[in-house]
């Protein structure tokens, strides 16, 4: 865990310092495209293992999105398909955005409701977030979380609170790391 440096601590604190217990309006959670998430090549014909064996599928007229990319019909001859490159099949790397609304406290720690504290995290900025329990797996996934413009990572992974199932929420931690992009509030 990184320290900030004091111009980006004194930069959170004019910004937030005024700001806690709002409902923030902006948290977008980013998670890194699955590597597991594959679709055939529809430019080429692939043999029984799913490799690309270099022919060019004439029945690919119409063109066709595959992970957020326009795939148009590229006739080839001979070597490699321009489409999949060889390998058969098209990968995901769409990195995944998911925009939510919950409760953003910063530095919650003096009120006494941080229930850890975690080592090497003094003299960083920290922010809580509470939102609906259907993120929890968006959140525990996220490779960084962009909470009002400030670049944060999680601390530990998120836990549930609550009590009953309709009062449950999710609770997170996590550090501010960098200030980016346009605050909105
Ligand atoms: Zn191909």
């Amino acid at each position: 865990m990184n320290l900030l440096p004091s111009k980006l601590a004194r930069e959170i604190k004019s910004k937030f310092g005024s700001l806690k217990n709002r409902i923030a309006k902006v948290i977008i959670v980013y998670k890194a495209p699955s590597s597991d998430q594959s679709q055939d090549c529809p430019n080429c014909y692939s043999d029984t293992s799913g490799v690309s064996t270099g022919v060019f599928d004439s029945s690919f007229v119409t063109p066709e999105t595959i992970y957020e990319i326009l795939i148009t019909p590229q006739s080839f001859t001979r070597g490699r398909c321009p489409v999949c490159l060889g390998i058969g099949f098209l990968i995901n790397t769409q990195v995944i955005t998911v925009p939510l609304r919950g409760m953003v406290r910063w530095n919650p720690s003096s009120d006494g409701e941080m229930e850890f504290s975690v080592a090497g995290t003094e003299g960083t900025n920290i922010v809580q977030i509470k939102t609906d329990k259907r993120y929890y797996e968006d959140i525990r996934d996220s490779d960084y979380i962009m909470i009002s413009g400030v670049k944060c990572e999680l601390i530990s992974p998120p836990v549930f609170r609550g009590v009953g199932s309709t009062d449950i929420t999710v609770v997170a931690y996590l550090a501010a790391v960098k200030v980016g992009g346009s605050v909105r509030e």
